[in-house]
């Protein structure tokens, strides 16, 4: 705007329509002057939100987006209402500080979680994950980060501050190889749609110098953190995730030692079950030592692998997961079962895209 010869407020009344009014056209934003606003469009400027292009929904109320960019590439954006169960969909505790918020009239959820996408497909390459499958298309903008949220809070007509939302930066890719369209995002989502950082969680596989640069950001702007560890020691992990080979785990652990945590907060470390694999008693053991030794507050959201076209591992049985589960809990490790969620809808990570377009 500044740039434009338009005085400075124009751009905070700019960023109102966009992130808090949920306009999604110029021609709409009719606190601009229409002069300003057709001078805008004769220069090429657009609102360029991206578009949920289509909607797959679960018997068990899941929906999941393929969200598509002004170039016509396309993501994966996940919303669950409800989270999952007996937890916030992030895996964290289920802290009814804002008193059961009641459900309004015509909502048939009163607390839901929505999983963002990074990039466009992801180069880390992890065995067992299909959005390895795809490589790496391109990175995602700060605003197109932040517009998956946009656009999924404007179907569901969210009111934020009432009602009660989480994010997960738990889609496709990987967010600390787009550290700074990420934390771009992340100031969007924090300064104009007004979500807090305390209910936003962002994985990582382990890349080192994203996690360390993450440690310096004020907590103001810092979501939670999860680590995918998914394997009991460096032997099995660089089987599973090549990045380990890069920075094994010692590596990963010093480095979230270094992110001053808020009071309560806990580091998660989520553990993709593969039957087999990852899943066996023994592992749990190792696991538990692990996590005991980082000497950080923590959880372990276990996920019982999701199959996909193409890789060659099997789900864990029932028992293994109930059993592994049990195993930290004995322990002395909190660990919580996260269900998998419209299975029906090719909702695992990163199935729907590679579905629907082959
Ligand atoms: N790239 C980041 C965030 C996206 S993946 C990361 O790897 O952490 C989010 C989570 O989904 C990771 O914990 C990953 O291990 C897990 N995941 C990937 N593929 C999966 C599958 N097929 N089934 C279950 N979990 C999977
Ligand atoms: Fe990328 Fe995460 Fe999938 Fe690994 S698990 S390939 S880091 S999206």
């Amino acid at each position: 705007m500044i740039e434009m010869g338009e005085p400075a407020w124009r751009g905070p009344q700019l960023a109102e329509a966009i992130y808090r009014q949920r306009l999604p056209d110029l021609t709409e934003i009719t606190t601009l002057p229409k002069s300003l606003r057709q001078k805008l469009a004769l220069e090429g400027w657009q609102v360029g939100r991206p578009q949920i292009a289509q909607v797959f929904r679960s018997v068990d109320g899941t929906e999941r987006y393929l969200v598509q960019c002004q170039d016509g590439v396309t993501v994966e954006t996940v919303w669950m209402p409800e989270g999952d169960d007996g937890e916030a969909g992030d895996g964290s505790d289920v802290d009814d500080a804002d008193g059961g918020l009641k459900e309004r009239a015509g909502k048939s959820w009163h607390r839901a979680t929505i999983c963002v996408s990074s990039q466009v497909g992801c180069a880390v390459n992890c065995q067992f994950c299909l959005t390895a499958k795809l490589g790496l298309q391109r990175n995602l903008t700060a605003g197109e980060i932040a517009g998956q949220v946009v656009s999924v809070l404007d179907r569901h007509g969210v009111e934020v501050g009432r009602d009660r939302v989480n994010l997960v930066f738990m889609g496709m890719g990987e967010p600390f190889l787009n550290y700074d369209n990420f934390m771009g995002a992340v100031t969007l989502l924090v300064r104009e749609v007004e979500l807090s950082p305390q209910r936003m969680t962002v994985s990582t596989s382990g890349i080192v110098p994203g996690i360390e640069r993450f440690a310096q950001e004020p907590a103001e702007l810092r979501p939670k953190l999860a680590i995918s560890l998914n394997a009991p020691n460096d032997q099995i992990r660089e089987k599973l995730m090549p990045i380990n080979r890069k920075w094994p785990i010692e590596a990963v652990m010093d480095a979230v030692r270094g992110v001053k945590l808020r009071s309560r907060e806990r580091i998660t470390f989520e553990y993709v079950l593969l039957g087999g694999v990852t899943d066996q008693p023994q592992h749990a053991l190792q696991v538990a030592r692990l996590v005991r030794r980082t000497g950080l507050p923590a959880k372990v959201n276990l996920i019982a692998w999701n199959p996909g076209p193409g890789i060659a591992y099997s789900m864990p049985k029932p028992e293994a997961v109930e059993a592994f589960r049990d195993a930290l809990v004995d322990q002395g490790i909190p660990a919580y079962l996260r269900n998998p969620r419209g299975r029906d809808i090719y909702a695992a990570c990163g199935q729907l895209k590679r579905t629907v377009e082959g």
